[in-house]
């Protein structure tokens, strides 16, 4: 086997391995159209987590990409019920550019309403998606959202995709150079263009690499890790499209050491979202 070393023989024997806990930062929630999940009601997701030692699962509403009212609704409801196991992406679309500033007030108000004013937030940033919406990241109907994640370092997930003019690292770099503040996760790392979307995350100090579907490709961690580091660099599933002992299969058994191997699976989750791991 390509990686051997403690962490993949504990994992193959155990399924999980205890003082190795999982975090992942790229997962759906709800059904969706034309597509049967087995694994998307809480009790289930909270099954596949617990099999594989996923201890904080951050998720987006699939309703939300196209009513975000409701999905946002649904997804801060699911939080609430389980607020030591998830957390929520609030997902915001571009295409209605006259209701942004009552989605970005909804998102505060729930923040609070969730947090009782202090308690952890239910919400840990935004999520964006330029090719659903049919909107480049660039374009200025985000501006609104990236004002105020940049005001308050929020975080924010993007899809990002390889192509020109959409969500490549191209559009990615130019938004974390005009909101260094914002800690922007590349979801599926840019697919295609790895190497150049590593580089964008070793030259932009808030830009990582997250993983959702790079495990399909061969080489492609390992070109991550040795352009970017594995300190720029997290796990995600797109749960419950994929489940996830595919993903940390796929670091266990690509180059690397165990230490980037825990950067990856947890620690650097931990380190963004500030999630107890206790
Ligand atoms: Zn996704």
């Amino acid at each position: 086997m390509i990686g051997e070393g403690r962490l993949t023989r504990e994992f193959v024997a155990h399924g999980r391995v205890d003082d190795c806990p999982v975090i992942d930062t790229h997962a759906h929630f709800g059904p969706y159209r034309a597509i049967h999940f087995p694994r998307w009601r809480p009790e289930r997701v909270l099954d596949s987590m617990d099999r594989c030692g996923v201890r904080w699962l951050i998720m987006s509403a699939h309703a939300a990409l196209v009513d975000t009212e409701r999905g946002n609704r649904e997804m801060a409801e699911t939080v609430a019920a389980h607020p030591d196991r998830f957390r929520g992406w609030w997902v915001l679309n571009p295409n209605y550019p006259e209701r942004m500033q009552r989605e970005l007030d909804g998102f505060e108000s729930r923040q609070q309403a969730l947090g009782h004013g202090a308690g952890p937030a239910a919400f840990v940033g935004f999520k964006l998606h330029p090719n659903w919406h049919e909107t480049p990241l660039t374009d200025d109907r985000y501006r609104p959202a990236l004002e105020y994640a940049n005001d308050r370092a929020l975080p924010i997930l993007s899809h990002t995709w390889q192509g020109k003019g959409m969500s490549s690292y191209r559009e990615v770099a130019q938004v974390a150079g005009e909101f260094p503040r914002i800690p922007l996760l590349m979801g599926h790392a840019g697919y295609g263009d790895w190497e150049e979307s590593a580089k964008v995350a070793r030259d932009h100090e808030n830009v990582y690499l997250e993983l959702t579907a790079a495990y399909s490709v061969r080489g492609a961690l390992e070109i991550m890790v040795e352009f970017a580091g594995s300190r720029k660099i997290t796990f995600g599933t797109d749960h419950p499209w994929f489940d996830p002992h595919y993903g940390i299969g796929c670091i266990l058994s690509a180059y690397m050491t165990d230490e980037d191997r825990r950067n990856i699976l947890y620690r650097n989750a931990q380190r963004i979202f500030d999630l107890p791991l206790d």
